[in-house]
């Protein structure tokens, strides 16, 4: 029988996503369960082979047809072991053997990678990057994370630190990052980092705003609230989305000017402000880009939403195609 068919394993830290697609990416059944993080997450890797084998057998699927199986993680990824340290989110104290364990669980080969690099694999071959050899991918989430293909391959680096665009240094001598640095981009951009920028912009303000009331008043206040109330003109608002634009236009023209690829794609859920954002990145983009990159790069939105996860990891099955000649 022809293997015809991919598995992708988006593990987070509250649910693990499933999906079968088809060679060409086009995903056939999805499902998820939550994840288990008690006892150390040492539940998580034998779910995850209970749940694939499981619904092989309700879809009737011959473990025959099946390529192989890519997944994201959290956390660092070593390539060559196979193996995963340092995700706190899942209780993971210590290197966890991950694909030998689901291979010795499913019989099927298994690749694994970094959940942000993983999404920008999902973007660049099935969302906004239109299957092209040289996307740039940011997500700003709860953190703000990245993924670089460049020449149709990720850029690793030497530590698996490659593409790791939320530490970007935006603004010297700026904000503590966890990281131990100052000023990193995920500190401006981030859901948290965008919290931040309202609150130290609000206790300089003296004018008519919304935002600085609710701040004033103690109201909790998200990234959403900021980017909503930005539209309704609250100027505020609007000065705190400008900055954190300005932060983001910076970083991406950086970004752009190294690796010139065809899009850099913005995603995650600061992103659902969509091209209200975008637009604004584009603006700050522009003035720092190099003319050339300028002109042949094109600042987009993400456009798979959760499924970039499942359909990126998926992607690290495929078997292994010769870099395109430019
Ligand atoms: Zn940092």
């Amino acid at each position: 029988m022809a293997k015809d068919k991919l598995i992708g394993v988006d593990l987070g830290g509250t649910t693990i996503k499933f999906a079968i697609l088809t060679e060409e990416g086009e995903v056939q059944q999805k499902w998820s369960i939550q994840t288990n993080v008690l006892d150390g997450g040492a539940h998580i890797v034998p779910d995850i082979v209970q749940s694939i084998n499981h619904h092989l057998d309700i879809y009737q699927l011959s473990p025959d047809r099946i390529i192989g199986i890519g997944m994201g993680t959290p956390g660092t990824v070593n390539r060559e072991t196979g193996t995963v340290r340092g995700a706190y989110n899942l209780n993971w104290a210590d290197e966890q053997p991950v694909r030998q364990q689901i291979e010795d669980g499913t019989n099927f080969s298994v690749n694994i990678d970094n959940d942000a690099n993983v999404a920008a694999l999902g973007e660049a071959w099935k969302g906004a990057g239109n299957n092209d050899n040289e996307v740039s991918f940011m997500t700003l989430g709860t953190g703000v994370g990245g993924g670089l293909v460049a020449n149709g391959k990720l850029i690793h680096g030497k530590a698996g630190a490659g593409g790791e665009v939320g530490h970007i240094v935006v603004e010297p001598n700026g904000y503590l990052c966890t990281c131990g640095n100052r000023g990193c981009l995920e500190q401006y951009a981030s859901a948290t980092g965008v919290v931040h920028l309202a609150q130290d912009f609000a206790e300089q303000y003296v004018g008519d705003s919304q935002l600085k009331k609710m701040i004033d008043d103690g109201e909790e206040v998200t990234s959403k609230i900021v980017f909503d109330l930005a539209k309704e003109g609250d100027f505020l608002a609007n000065e705190t989305v400008d900055k954190v634009a300005y932060y983001l236009g910076f970083a991406a023209a950086a970004i752009s000017n190294i690796l010139n690829p065809s899009a850099i794609v913005i995603g995650g859920g600061v992103a659902a402000a969509g091209e209200f954002l975008r637009e604004r990145i584009e603006r700050n983009w522009s003035p720092f880009a190099f003319p050339t990159v300028r002109n042949s790069t094109v600042v987009k939105l993400a456009e798979l939403g959760n499924d970039a996860g499942v359909i990126g990891a998926a992607s690290l099955a495929r078997p292994e195609k010769p870099a395109q000649e430019s």
